[in-house]
């Protein structure tokens, strides 16, 4: 595309604006390309739920008007992308009631589970990704047959699920998340498959020749399956060798928020005690760059009296370790995968009403990850309910223009991680 504002090649050398709209100011690029993100998150999780035939006329028409403002010279009005950006979080939050809505509806209302890590004598499957109808129809179509079902990644929550728990063949979780994919693949004997984002291509003369993909999730050379007749996967994991009989320690996953508010008296009450200080919420995307550390030490040195929820794939790095109880109650609380923030959020808002407070003023302090989209839609979702001091890291976000992070720490106090002992002790003190 030819710009006919600069004269120059959009998107090329000497382009400021990457899509040769010269007259916009980065700020104005940094809200739309934030918006683009954030659609691509709620486009994931409408995805999801239109598997269960559910939709949302209202999220429908936002993404059409959303992708609208940001097609060339359209509205060169921050305040009107502000108040766009701020939408999609309303909108995201909608899409994730709903997809709780069908998953609740179709799998029941998810129960703590202590999930095992090793692995069973017999020819296996790993499913990886996110979508828990395809899990819940491999274990149909594996059922009898002998094969043992284990899930990778974000999959981890669906143990939690009555209806896809009753199968007696969900064997367990194996590796961890999705960056640790091309080693955990290798090492897993039998066949694979993915079902959504986030997928690593394999090294060449690894595990192409079984693995699969279904759904959206697509990789050069491995067979795809269009729909959700798995015989190819199965017959495949058949002719494969046996995982061998291996103990493993038991992971929590789970606490949906029907199940935390099932604990609500027993939490009120050491928060009142003070046996309980503080909430950390510890959230978000994993990734493979070093400064993710930040999360396992930030974990690992939470006190002794604070509780620690988590969700997405970025606990991963931690999810392993021994956190104890506090009154019996876990001190490593894992409420699911991205999505389940609807749980969370619904978790902040009921404890709001007991301790007559507004969710800002409780003791929980949200220590957030990114990597890809879904966390754009998930901090735009908690932006829009006006949720301030989170700490996100590991970096910021490189389309977050100077002046839009003003804004940000002005209206919402965004604070980027610096280091773990600082930050923790600013947190433990409300801060
Ligand atoms: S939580 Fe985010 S980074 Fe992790 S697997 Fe899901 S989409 Fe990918």
């Amino acid at each position: 595309m030819f710009c006919d504002q600069c004269e120059q090649t959009a998107g090329g050398t000497g382009c400021t604006t990457r899509m040769g709209t010269c007259g916009k100011d980065e700020d104005i690029h940094s809200l739309q390309d934030t918006l683009v993100y954030g659609l691509k998150g709620i486009a994931a999780y409408a995805y999801h739920a239109r598997q269960f035939e559910a939709r949302d006329e209202e999220v429908d028409a936002f993404m059409h008007e959303a992708l609208f403002t940001t097609l060339t010279n359209v509205s060169f009005d921050l305040n009107q992308h502000l108040a766009m950006v701020l939408k999609c979080g309303e909108m995201n939050l909608k899409i994730m009631e709903l997809l709780d809505k069908v998953h609740v509806e179709n799998f029941g209302n998810p129960v703590p589970t202590a999930v095992d890590t090793g692995t069973r004598k017999g020819p296996g499957i790993l499913v990886t990704g996110h979508d828990l109808l395809d899990l819940q129809e491999i274990l149909k179509q594996t059922e009898g047959t002998g094969i043992n079902i284990y899930t990778h990644g974000e999959m981890l929550p669906a143990h939690a699920y009555p209806e896809l728990k009753k199968f007696k063949h969900l064997a367990g979780n194996y590796g961890g998340a999705w960056q640790e994919q091309r080693k955990d693949f290798n090492a897993f004997p039998g066949a694979i498959l993915v079902n959504t984002n986030c997928v690593m291509t394999p090294q060449a003369g690894t595990y192409l020749d079984r693995l699969f993909t279904c759904n959206v999730a697509g990789v050069q050379g491995a067979a795809h399956i269009k729909t959700r007749d798995f015989s190819a996967l199965i017959q495949k994991a058949k002719t494969l060798p046996s995982l061998p009989e291996a103990n493993g320690q038991k992971i929590m996953t789970g606490f949906h928020h029907t199940a935390i508010l099932g604990l609500a008296d027993k939490i009120v009450g050491a928060v009142k005690a003070g046996k309980i200080k503080r909430f950390f919420l510890i959230g978000g995307c994993d990734g493979a760059r070093p400064g993710r550390n930040y999360y396992t030490e930030f974990a690992e040195k939470v006190p002794q009296d604070c509780v620690i929820l988590t969700l997405a794939c970025g606990k991963y790095r931690f999810n392993k370790l021994e956190f104890g109880a506090i009154d019996g109650i876990p001190r490593l609380i894992d409420i699911g995968q991205c999505n389940n923030a609807y749980s969370a959020i619904q978790v902040a808002l009921a404890l709001s009403k007991v301790f007559n407070c507004s969710v800002n003023e409780l003791p929980i302090s949200f220590v957030l990850s990114w990597f890809e989209q879904k966390a754009v839609a998930i901090l735009l979702t908690l932006l829009y309910l006006n949720i301030k001091g989170i700490r996100l890291g590991p970096t910021l976000p490189a389309f977050i223009s100077k002046n839009v992070l003003n804004v940000l720490v002005e209206k919402f106090d965004i604070k980027p991680v610096t280091t773990v002992d600082a930050d923790l002790e600013q947190a433990l003190k409300g801060k």
